[in-house]
């Protein structure tokens, strides 16, 4: 075997996953493609050591980190197949390139599909996904949460410890009774015709344009857009999916070993809360959860 592990995927999940194996003294391959989540917003926030820090500071500092281990080579590229081989996987990056790994770890995050094409390029500026992301920044200003899935009315039940709030149900998400109650005893109005467009300059959002023609003010956006797991390397290995909140993410077990031996998943791909900490602590437990592995491997 070229490596004892491939990790795919180096942000906040895959780094962290490779810094155990580097410490751990195990050849390890990190192939990422350099697309992290984050990497539409100026500045990550609610990270210990890095609050405030712009996401490819906090990528760029991880990854020096990791290149003073001597077990660790790096590829800045995609890989695009993963296939059982003899005990272990091969992993084919940059069209023609292939290796060898007894263990593989997937850290590829996930895509965000948003609603409304005028959200596109407001993403990660004045429209949000997570309030304890960026709601401090946006504090006391008008917030609007546009609806998109099922659990919405729960973003509009948060949102007032840091802003006004309306609720737009997009004509789509009605509350419950129960939720009815919360959001009013909570002080969100609830809008049900459906925001059509964002107004503002440039990245800003100054209001929003309603489908009956009426502008109603917001300078901040909550939304959680429909997510699907960046990259088919885990569907090809046959690893088993579960339903999230906002789509489909692997299935793993609590120390992230996924529903194909020895293939580990960490990171937003396979959990249904997205946070960089989350994905870190994730990360930390599949690159320990794959060295034991390697070293059960060796005694039984
Ligand atoms: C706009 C925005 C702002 C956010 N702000 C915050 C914040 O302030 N605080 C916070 O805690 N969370 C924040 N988040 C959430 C946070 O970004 C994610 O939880 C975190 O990035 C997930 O880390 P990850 O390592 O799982 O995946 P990602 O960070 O998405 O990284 C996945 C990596 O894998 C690579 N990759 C994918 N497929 C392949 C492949 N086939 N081959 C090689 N490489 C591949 C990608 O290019 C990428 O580099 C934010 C999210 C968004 C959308």
């Amino acid at each position: 075997m070229d490596y004892d592990v491939v990790v795919v995927g180096g942000s906040f999940a895959g780094l962290s996953a490779a810094l155990q194996l580097a410490r751990a003294r195990r050849p390890v391959l990190l192939i990422d493609a350099g697309q992290p989540r984050n990497r539409f917003a100026e500045a990550s926030h609610g990270f210990l050591g890095q609050d405030g820090a712009s996401p490819a500071a906090i990528m760029r500092d991880g990854l020096r980190q990791l290149s003073a281990y001597p077990t660790v080579d790096f590829v800045h590229g995609k890989a695009t197949q993963a296939t059982a081989e003899g005990q272990g996987f091969k992993i084919v990056f940059e069209g023609t390139c292939e290796a060898l790994t007894r263990r593989l770890i997937l850290a590829t995050g996930v895509t965000d599909e948003l609603p409304l094409r005028s959200m596109i390029s407001r993403w990660g500026v004045s429209v949000l996904h997570c309030p304890y992301c960026h709601g401090y920044e946006v504090r006391d200003r008008p917030i609007a949460v546009i609806a998109n899935q099922p659990m919405a009315a729960h973003q509009g039940i948060l949102l007032p410890d840091w802003g006004p709030t309306t609720y737009f149900t997009q004509g789509l998400f009605e509350p419950t009774a129960e939720e009815t109650a919360h959001l009013t005893a909570r002080g969100v109005r609830i809008e049900r015709t459906p925001v059509v467009e964002l107004l503002g300059e440039g990245q800003t959002t100054r209001a929003l344009k309603l489908a009956d023609g009426r502008e109603v003010e917001a300078q901040a956006v909550f939304t959680a857009p429909k997510t699907r797991v960046t990259s088919a390397l885990a569907e090809q290995l046959g690893c088993a999916f579960v339903d999230g909140v906002t789509g489909p993410h692997i299935q793993v077990d609590p120390m992230q070993q996924t529903t194909v031996t020895n293939v580990f998943a960490a990171g937003d791909a396979a959990q249904p809360m997205h946070n960089a900490t989350l994905s870190s602590t994730a990360g930390v437990l599949a690159g320990i959860a794959a060295h034991r592995s390697l070293i059960m491997e060796a005694v039984s």
